[in-house]
């Protein structure tokens, strides 16, 4: 089957590689339908990971059941389904307790297990024609409809950046009527900001320098705010002040919920052309108000190679840490546990009630996947989310 490769920084291929074959009778084999490109695998392909050449990336997948083990229960053959980006057993520890995104037995290596991914074991990855679905009973979530039809680009972000926009809100803390700042309008900020509209919040800024990215913030009714035209914080607080706090609300002119959604990469809001990994958590210290809430989703590693000094190579970082304390900020992050949100958000889609794909904006063959991650990693050409159609040519 052809496959993405990553084989230096900078540099994927398209290859022929073997076919993924049933292991263990608790397998399925998937032919993947559509999978998708995450700035979580930018990452590894700018070499700020510990990635080795060889892995095959993609851990947004979704597709039709080619071939089940003796021990999957629950699928057959032409079964529509897309799979959580975590690789879980759903017998450990933390599993039974919902967090798949910390499996203890999956990942020989330590805690955890993705498709595609560094540290996170063995699992191929899926921009490919085939995957391989360990305990494929727990990690498939069926679909209805067909392959291909008018809901498949909403379905495949099921299985990552819609549950962890989600996660992103939920970590946040938002509620109906409640005030909200989103950094990073990328996808994964996108689908936070949209997040917090589908729970009923009733101010949401979200925080970017790309124009078409902060155009897509404010298609869903979020407000944008382009932090190359100056300090992203003074204008939120600026803005809440113009439009009237609530009466009591004076000493307060943040927000009470802030998603990180940008990630160690951050850059430099006074000088975009320079990397400062704190700087979204500074902001986001500055701006949530005492009592707030943050959601990190935007991820932090403890090995980037090439970091902005010794200890941001290590994946330590100068933060605010008084300023959260003097305000009691409660503040959760990590990896998304997918299967909590995953058959939830696919029933809001189902009903109608949400149409995530607002966020794709391009769909290409495999054969064009080595310039996508071009130009997805220079974020140019209007390239907000790249969709991969092994079927197309
Ligand atoms: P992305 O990396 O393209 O989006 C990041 C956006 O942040 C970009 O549009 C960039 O211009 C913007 N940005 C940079 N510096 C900023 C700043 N100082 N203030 C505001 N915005 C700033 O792609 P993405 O797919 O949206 O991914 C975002 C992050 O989420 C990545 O770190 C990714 O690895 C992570 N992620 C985490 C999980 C999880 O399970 N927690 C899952 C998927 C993705
Ligand atoms: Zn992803």
């Amino acid at each position: 089957m052809r496959a993405v490769v990553f084989k230096s920084p900078y540099e994927v291929n398209v290859e022929q590689v073997e076919d993924p074959k049933i292991g263990s009778p608790r397998d399925a084999l998937l032919r993947v339908t559509t999978s998708g490109i995450c700035g979580s695998d930018l990452h590894m392909y700018e070499g700020r990971t510990g990635a080795s050449p060889g892995i095959i990336f993609g851990h947004e997948i979704m597709g039709i059941i080619e071939e089940v083990g003796d021990g999957v229960v629950g699928l057959k053959p032409g079964d529509r389904v897309v799979l959580p980006f975590n690789v879980a057993c759903g017998f450990c520890f933390n599993c039974v307790r919902g967090f798949t995104s910390a499996c203890l037995t999956v990942n020989p290596h330590g805690v955890s297990g993705g498709y595609g991914y560094v540290d996170m074991g063995p699992y191929r990855g899926g921009q490919a024609e085939q995957v391989l679905v360990p305990f494929a009973d727990f990690n498939c979530l069926k679909l209805p409809g067909s392959e291909e039809d008018e809901l498949e680009d909403d379905f495949v972000l099921l299985s990552d950046i819609f549950p962890t926009g989600y996660h992103g809100a939920v970590l946040a803390g938002v509620f109906p009527g409640s005030t909200v700042a989103v950094f990073g309008a990328g996808p994964v900020g996108l689908m936070a900001a949209y997040s917090a509209s589908l729970m009923g919040a009733g101010e949401i800024y979200v925080v970017d320098f790309i124009p078409e990215r902060l155009e897509k913030a404010r298609q869903i009714g979020a407000i944008p705010i382009d932090f190359s035209k100056g300090d992203p914080v003074g204008r939120i607080m600026e803005l809440r002040m113009k439009s009237g706090l609530k009466p009591g609300e004076e000493k307060m002119p943040g927000v009470l919920c802030g998603v990180d959604a940008v990630g160690y990469q951050a850059r430099d809001t006074k000088n975009p052309g320079k990397e400062n990994p704190s700087q979204v958590l500074e902001d986001l210290a500055r701006l949530v108000n005492p009592t707030g809430s943050i959601g990190i989703v935007g991820v932090y590693f403890t090995k980037d190679p090439r970091g902005v000094d010794d200890p941001a190579r290590k994946g330590n970082f100068l933060l605010p840490w008084g300023r959260f304390f003097e305000k009691g900020i409660a503040i959760g992050m990590g990896q998304t546990p997918v299967k909590k949100y995953n058959a939830i958000l696919r029933d809001l889609i189902v009903d109608g009630r949400a149409k995530p794909s607002f966020v794709i904006s391009h769909r290409i063959p495999l054969s064009k996947v080595p310039e996508a991650y071009r130009k997805f990693d220079e974020r140019t050409e209007g390239h907000t989310k790249v969709v991969i159609k092994p079927k197309m040519h």
